[in-house]
């Protein structure tokens, strides 16, 4: 069966059709600037790859375009749309409503709708790509794969706030954890990798990119995601700040300054306060030049203080979460790397691993020189430390396929 699998973003739409017989990639792409002008779709199968810009005014006009150009005669994978045999959706929040990938209907979309509040930037966007599938593709089965599902194996001691209890029961305010698809394809490509069950295995996941997560599983289960409430929490990210005393949002709200460092003169929203911890803090705003690893790495062999400041804190603030979550499991058999920083900067993964070896953590200089599924840890290290490509695609394509053909997600 042919899958395909859609991200929608607020402007964007991100697909990726994929041949489950042999799990091969057939054709993937991205629609731009939906509904803004210069709107485009950049569209690839294989070698062959082709660009189009055209006004696309809403997600249903995406979502006909990404059928019409994986239908076409050149650049096309597919004769007809009836070879799709199903839709797998990634989207962000499911809160405590799903605890696995279900097939839409009103009641699943309804509960996708419940969660706006949680997501307010992405679950509207999510789901405005599943209605545009759904009727440009009627009566194909299209399905909800959550970014929060994997995370709901956590124990409330790790999940709670220690805000007053009616928030959570009330207004479910507690730790949902996100990039949950990754951590769960990652935790499971390990084992298989490694040859063995993760039954009784300690495994911590560093999932490190523009936006960047950790977690704890634990019997392939997860214990415990440094992301919260929102994906604010946690790391230093590309943008966003991490976790902080709450209290800064109350000061920063009260003297905010103006990107040239002068006073604005009169207090600002939480919202605003909130926007500028997500979207102009973490590498960006420690360096004052990029969100951009590699640019941070540049800028910090080149000499410059921020930048070297930026990466110490990444470093700082990994490791503290790698010796919190090995107390927390009482141990750590393997630490996994993973996503765009994770997989290619193979300096921020020794600089991460170097001084765990008292915890039995040792990396390998020349098996760390990898960009692609190793082992990277050194021979008498008593942890594996690895490199996993993440694959949210693929976990995606599975879900949709367990769901329709046998109506239930396999190690889910
Ligand atoms: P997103 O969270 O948007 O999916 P990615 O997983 O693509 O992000 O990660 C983006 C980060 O990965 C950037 O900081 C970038 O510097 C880093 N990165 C991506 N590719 C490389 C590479 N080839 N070498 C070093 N760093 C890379």
């Amino acid at each position: 069966m042919k899958i395909l699998v859609v991200n929608a973003g607020s402007s964007s739409l991100k697909y990726q059709l994929i041949d489950m017989d042999g799990e091969k990639e057939m054709a993937k792409g991205l629609v731009e600037r939906i509904g803004i002008e210069g709107s485009r779709l950049k569209h690839s199968a294989g070698e062959k790859k082709t660009e189009i810009v055209q006004e696309i005014p809403d997600h249903e006009a995406a979502a006909q375009l990404m059928l019409k150009i994986l239908q076409d005669p050149e650049f096309g994978v597919i004769r007809s749309t009836d070879e799709i045999g199903a839709v797998g959706h990634r989207v962000l929040h499911g809160g405590s409503a799903f605890t696995a990938s279900v097939i839409v209907n009103d009641a699943a979309k309804q509960a996708i709708r419940d969660c706006f509040p949680l997501g307010p930037l992405h679950n509207p966007a999510n789901l405005m790509g599943i209605e545009a599938c759904e009727k440009v593709m009627k009566g194909t089965p299209q399905v909800a794969v959550f970014d929060t599902a994997f995370h709901q194996t956590m124990p409330p001691k790790a999940y709670m706030y220690g805000v007053p209890k009616m928030y959570e029961e009330k207004l479910h305010v507690r730790r949902y954890g996100f990039h949950g698809t990754s951590h769960r394809y990652v935790s499971r490509r390990v084992c298989e990798f490694l040859g063995i069950s993760p039954e009784g295995k300690k495994i911590i996941i560093c999932h490190l990119g523009n936006g960047s997560s950790l977690s704890a599983v634990k019997d392939g289960k997860c214990q415990d995601t440094s992301m919260g409430l929102t994906p604010l929490e946690g790391l230093l990210m590309g943008t966003r700040c991490g976790s902080c005393d709450p209290a800064v949002v109350q000061f920063i709200a009260n003297n905010p300054l103006k990107d040239d460092g002068t006073p604005v003169g009169h207090p600002v929203s939480v919202d605003d306060v909130l926007t500028m911890m997500n979207k102009k803090s973490g590498l960006l705003g420690i360096s004052g030049k990029s969100s951009d690893c590699r640019d941070i790495d540049n800028l910090a062999d080149a000499g410059d203080p921020d930048a070297i400041l930026a990466r110490e804190m990444l470093i700082y603030g990994i490791k503290k979460y790698i010796g919190s979550y090995a107390a927390a499991m009482g141990g750590v058999d393997i630490i996994v790397f993973t996503a765009g920083i994770g997989e290619n900067n193979a300096d921020l993964r020794a600089k991460v691993i170097e001084g765990l070896e008292f915890m039995g953590a040792k990396i390998d200089a020349e098996k760390n020189r990898t960009r692609s599924e190793a082992v990277i840890s050194a021979e008498d290290s008593k942890v594996t430390v690895c490199v996993i490509p993440t694959n949210e695609e693929i976990m995606i394509a599975r879900d949709t396929l367990d769901l329709v053909t046998t109506g239930k997600v396999r190690d889910n």
